[in-house]
């Protein structure tokens, strides 16, 4: 058997309730057919898994019947995200795709054996480096290469702990590993990528894709903030490194960039488009929590019980706000002054709480505090049990038409779409 291998362009999407595959399948089919090729991977984290009470095996279900009612026939993956010791038993079967979270072993120091030995393995890089596809040189310094084992390889270590775990229990070459970094407070650099990279192929993890954390802000839901000219520099050169990288270290060929955009990243997708162009390269983009976004939008539109149902979950999520808000902490910014009060929402029709939650910035009523907290809000729908649940099949061909709408026009055209 060969190894399993990801595909150029794959996307991480989402399917908080299990209902969205089927529409999600039909924009990637519609991409398709305009000659852009991307393979779906169902992600969902413990986190998420806890939080509404689903389990690892349901998501499976969910993706083959998807599949198999759509008639998909490439590949599709199931992704345990952001596991790590703790939580990745439940998730051993069921999932072909394993996201190693390691991000809360950065900065703990390895043994100090091992970080000499790992500084001294990258001594050919002392001195100026120029890397194919980067115009500046980095200066790499002694104290370079012992900040980066100090606050990396443990981490890294890490991962390969729990890969070598997975290979053992599912085989190796039987699943994509990614590692990911991202929810971390301070940015990888070019330069620290690389380190990270050498690390990576020193513990023999094949990793297929790799998620730093880039600069800027990549709150839930809404767009970036930060430096774009400086995130596109910084993306370029996360792209010259990583083929690099590949022929340096001898990581796999196909090894390519994930971006967890924690939804709708929409300033930076041109420059994201216009970087994996030039080099050719492959990507790997997270999008999960818009797709749950629309099945509220889909809701209200519907009006009726629809609409009550939403502006339900989100008098709900207001009364909850802190507790909801918490596990997201670091990738929010709500003004709690800018949330209209429910009596207001209550006067709004379905249109108005459609145009306040959907992510049109040119829209005078779009608030993205509103959306940012709905986007944390699922909890509140999960509570609500078969009454949310019947009321997305009751209402599944307008909720439909926004799910696989908002993905091709918003995601995957902006992103993956050939035009400059
Ligand atoms: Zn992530």
């Amino acid at each position: 058997m060969t190894d399993k291998r990801l595909e150029k362009f794959s996307m991480g999407i989402g399917d908080r309730f299990g209902h969205q595959g089927r529409a999600q399948l039909r924009a990637m089919q519609a991409a398709r057919a305009e000659g852009i090729e991307i393979v779906p991977v169902w992600n969902k984290s413990f986190r998420e898994h806890s939080i509404i009470g689903t389990r690892p095996a349901d998501v499976r279900a969910e993706a083959d019947a998807a599949v198999s009612a759509m008639g998909w026939k490439h590949s599709y993956y199931v992704d345990a995200d952001h596991i790590n010791f703790k939580n990745v038993e439940s998730f051993i079967d069921c999932s072909d795709f394993f996201t190693l979270d390691v991000a809360e072993e950065i900065g703990h120091p390895a043994e100090s054996k091992e970080m000499e030995a790992f500084v001294r393995s990258c001594r050919d890089f002392l001195g100026t480096l120029t890397i194919p596809g980067i115009e500046r040189p980095f200066v790499i310094s002694e104290k370079t290469l012992e900040a980066a084992a100090a606050k990396y390889l443990f981490a890294v270590q890490q991962a390969g702990r729990i890969y070598r775990h997975l290979a053992g229990k599912k085989g190796t070459g039987t699943f994509i590993t990614e590692v990911s970094m991202d929810e971390t407070d301070s940015p990888q650099t070019p330069v620290e990528l690389l380190l990270i990279l050498s690390a990576i192929a020193r513990e023999g993890i094949p990793a297929q894709t790799i998620a730093p954390k880039f600069t800027g802000r990549f709150n839930k839901g809404v767009d970036y903030v930060g430096n774009l000219e400086q995130f596109e520099k910084e993306f370029n050169e996360d792209l010259a490194v990583i083929a690099f990288a590949v022929k340096e270290f001898g990581l796999p060929g196909n090894l390519k960039l994930s971006v967890h955009s924690g939804s709708d990243k929409f300033s930076i997708y041109g420059p994201i488009r216009r970087a994996i162009h030039r080099f050719g390269a492959g990507l790997h983009l997270k999008t999960a929590g818009t797709t749950w976004l629309e099945e509220l939008i889909g809701l209200a539109e519907a009006g009726g019980e629809g609409l009550a149902i939403a502006k339900e979950v989100y008098a709900k999520a207001l009364e909850n706000r802190q507790a909801l808000c918490a596990p997201y902490a670091t990738v929010i910014d709500i003004d709690a002054a800018q949330l209209p009060a429910p009596k207001v929402v209550d006067q709004w029709d379905g249109k108005r709480f459609a145009a306040a939650l959907r992510h049109n910035p040119r829209c005078p009523d779009y608030n993205p505090h509103f959306r940012q907290l709905l986007h944390v809000g699922y909890k509140v729908a999960a509570q609500m049990g078969r009454r949310f649940t019947d009321a997305l099949e009751r209402f599944e061909e307008e909720i439909a038409k926004h799910v696989s709408a908002n993905l091709l026009e918003r995601h995957i055209r902006p992103v993956f779409g050939k035009g400059a």
